[in-house]
């Protein structure tokens, strides 16, 4: 039998493959330019094109593509063949250094917001040499960055790689002031935590609202939800047990370092997290991740919903996002160290993500903002839509005692210094408790959980690497030439603390009262749905801070604002759109049925004994009959609703109209569907029911 290590990566080009197919000065060059960024010149892209292609040959590929992540939050891929016809009516098979550094997509059905015309269709696409090509099918797949031929960004790599490059180029202004000349790169690790719905497929195709939306738009609560808390890291059902075996040996072929698996909270939910590495990769294979999850389902009779809330009543699914800086020589900023030195360093750097989050939590919320996620956050049980931080209470008190010059603790005798070896250990399981940050600590790294279970990382990850990119570039402007870098630090850091310590808050993020605090007496935002969030795209402190490192173009900030209301506004649609036709043509016809049948038996009954009263049955032909009236008035209502918005062309306000009727008219349809669902008998029902769904998959 084979082992992980004998097939780990296979699919994979990458160091392993690299350096046993590329000629020496190649692979030198090629590897310059991933650590470096370097330019690749073309005899030696060509070298690097003919190997790759042989490889992929090799392991099965006819045709290499072009992977990249435009708009949609889905990858995009258009296949070539690697043949060439030869002249003796022959083919063989060729690939280019040129076409491996760049293609020629056509670009118009992407989603540009106004960013290029349609009569400039082409975009193009070049390739992203820090992520390593893989093969999907028979397809060799190269991921590259997508742009305009203007070089807007037209995708979620390029600010992602923009954002990892000014947070590079900050954090090494920082070390080489803690006199660090060695570190050459820093970087952002992720480690995206999955969660995941898994339903059986012919439930599934059962339901119009799963296939057309990825998500319920009815059902009425089961006798049993999640109220036991016996599934979350329960006993494996078998059927899910061989589908997560399957999905291991999938992503390990590709290289994705898939770790650790176990059911969440609700039934039929799960989770899959891999081992962290750069936030360009993590975002890569998280992309590959989700897509692969969906595949391989399919193989085992399932359907993986990736949606945020496929169910109502039952946790939803996030995705927690990992975050934090190492250096190529393998330190972790955010780890706590042994020497007084370090720990400075340390708290500079967690200072930094203090300031950023405080004054980017605007930013933070909107890159995470989508129709999806609208229903998780704030909806009592994911993180609330206020963002703070968690730091604990050992790290508050360090934190404390610079701000105030107080001593950190009885035991400590000298007031807290920079300097002073005074910071604790921390051991995860003392940092880890809080699970309702949206924002949390976690001994090492941060874990932003706002992030929606079918969103990209990038959008987070980019916002995220800009903010601390920016708080790292005041810290280095106000050190650098200071003849006393202590206390200038000191009083930076104790400046930091009491500027921006109010976001930082360690009780129950779910708590009504804290939400009333954030927002009145701290005054922290609360952006609850999409149309509140995505403003802050444009608003002119966010704009600049983006602009100024290089991460977006005002132009690219104005598309993504229309691009990402657009998206949300067309999701809403749809989804407002199904309900209508599941209410016309399933749910009505349904209980009409079920009240007429009834009818026709209490003739029949009593045409055959006179005197019998039937009063059961008359009152649930009345309340069948009353909750069908509400069904239609309801569905009309929506539909006129619907029509009246093709009015508006304005994106804004098109949200906003979303926002305040549609969505309060689509709660009220589903209101009255989902009472006739508990008085229609199960036999008219006409789609599979929560209780099924939830628990089907045995
Ligand atoms: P949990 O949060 O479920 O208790 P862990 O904290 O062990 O689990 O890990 C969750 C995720 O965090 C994993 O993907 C892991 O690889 C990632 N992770 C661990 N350390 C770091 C780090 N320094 N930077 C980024 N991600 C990390
Ligand atoms: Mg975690």
């Amino acid at each position: 039998m084979k082992t992980i290590p004998d097939y780990f990566g296979k699919l994979a080009f990458d160091d392993r493959a690299m350096r046993a197919a590329l000629p020496a000065n190649v692979y030198s060059s090629l590897k310059k330019t991933i650590e470096e960024g370097c330019e690749l010149d073309l005899s030696v892209a060509n070298a690097v094109a003919s190997a790759m292609k042989d490889w992929a040959v090799a392991h099965g590929a006819t045709h290499y593509t072009h992977w990249f992540q435009p708009m949609t939050g889905i990858t995009a891929e258009k296949h070539d063949s690697f043949i060439s016809p030869s002249p003796d009516g022959g083919v063989i098979m060729e690939f280019s250094g040129k076409e491996l550094i760049k293609g020629e997509p056509d670009a118009s059905s992407f989603p540009s917001g106004g960013l290029r015309a349609t009569f400039e269709a082409r975009g193009y696409t070049a390739w992203d040499p820090t992520s390593y090509a893989f093969i999907k099918g028979k397809t060799l797949c190269i991921p590259t960055a997508f742009c305009s031929y203007g070089g807007e960004a037209l995708d979620k790599k390029t600010p992602l790689l923009r954002s990892m490059q000014a947070l590079n180029q900050q954090a090494l202004r920082i070390l080489r002031l803690f006199g660090n000349d060695t570190v050459k790169r820093v970087s952002a690790s992720v480690g995206p935590e999955q969660e995941y719905f898994l339903i059986d497929k012919d439930m599934y195709l059962k339901r119009k609202d799963l296939i057309y939306t990825g998500r319920t738009l009815f059902g009425a609560k089961p006798p049993k939800g999640q109220e036991l808390d016996d599934h979350y890291f329960g006993t494996i059902k078998p059927r899910v047990a061989a589908y997560m075996e399957d999905l291991n040996e999938e992503l390990w072929k590709l290289g994705i370092l898939a770790k650790t698996e176990h059911n969440e909270v609700a039934p039929a939910q799960h989770e899959l997290a891999p081992i962290y590495t750069t936030a360009n990769i993590a975002t890569d294979h998280n992309q590959l991740t989700m897509e692969i999850m969906q595949k391989v389902a399919e193989r085992h009779g399932l359907v993986c919903l990736l949606h945020e809330k496929p169910f109502a009543g039952v946790n939803g699914s996030g995705k927690h996002n990992n975050w934090s800086l190492g250096t190529d020589t393998g330190i972790n900023l955010l780890s706590p160290g042994d020497t007084p030195y370090e720990n400075a360093q340390f708290l500079l750097f967690l200072c930094a993500v203090i300031k950023a989050v405080d004054e980017y939590q605007d930013l933070l919320r909107m890159s995470v903002a989508t129709a999806g996620n609208d229903h998780r956050l704030g909806a009592n049980e994911a993180p609330p839509a206020v963002v703070s931080i968690f730091l604990g209470d050992e790290l508050t008190d360090v934190l404390k005692a610079i701000e105030n010059d107080t001593p950190y603790n009885a035991a400590e005798k000298s007031n807290m210094k920079l300097g002073v070896d005074a910071i604790p250990k921390f051991k995860k399981d003392t940092t880890d408790r809080n699970r309702t940050s949206p924002f949390a600590f976690t001994g090492n790294k941060f874990e932003f959980r706002m992030v929606g279970s079918s969103n990209s990382i990038a959008c987070a990850n980019i916002m995220l690497n800009s903010a601390v990119a920016d708080a790292l570039k005041d810290f280095a402007d106000a050190l650098e030439g200071k003849a006393d870098f202590d206390s200038a630090l000191h009083e930076l850091l104790k400046d930091t603390i009491k500027t921006h310590k109010r976001i930082i808050f360690n009780g129950n993020g779910y708590d009504d009262k804290w939400i009333k605090e954030a927002v009145e007496v701290r005054g922290l935002s609360n952006l609850k749905t999409t149309p509140d969030a995505m403003p802050a795209c444009l608003e002119k402190k966010n704009m600049d801070m983006l602009i100024s490192h290089g991460v977006y173009t005002e132009t690219e900030l104005r598309s993504r604002y229309e691009i990402m209301l657009e998206n949300y506004i067309k999701t809403v649609k749809i989804e407002a759109l199904t309900m209508v036709d599941m209410a016309k043509k399933e749910i009505l016809p349904a209980v009409w049925r079920n009240a007429s049948d009834l009818a026709t038996s209490v003739c029949y009954k009593t045409s055959v004994v006179p005197d019998l009263g039937c009063t059961g049955e008359k009152e649930l032909i009345k309340r069948l009959s009353n909750t069908a009236d509400q069904i239609a008035i309801k569905t009309d209502e929506l539909e006129n609703a619907l029509v009246k918005l093709k009015m508006i062309s304005d994106v804004t306000l098109e949200a906003g109209r979303i926002k305040d009727d549609i969505i309060p008219k689509m709660n009220a349809l589903r209101a009255f569907c989902d009472e006739a669902e508990t008085i229609t008998a199960e036999s008219y029902w006409p789609f599979p029911t929560y209780g099924e769904l939830l628990f089907g998959v045995r």
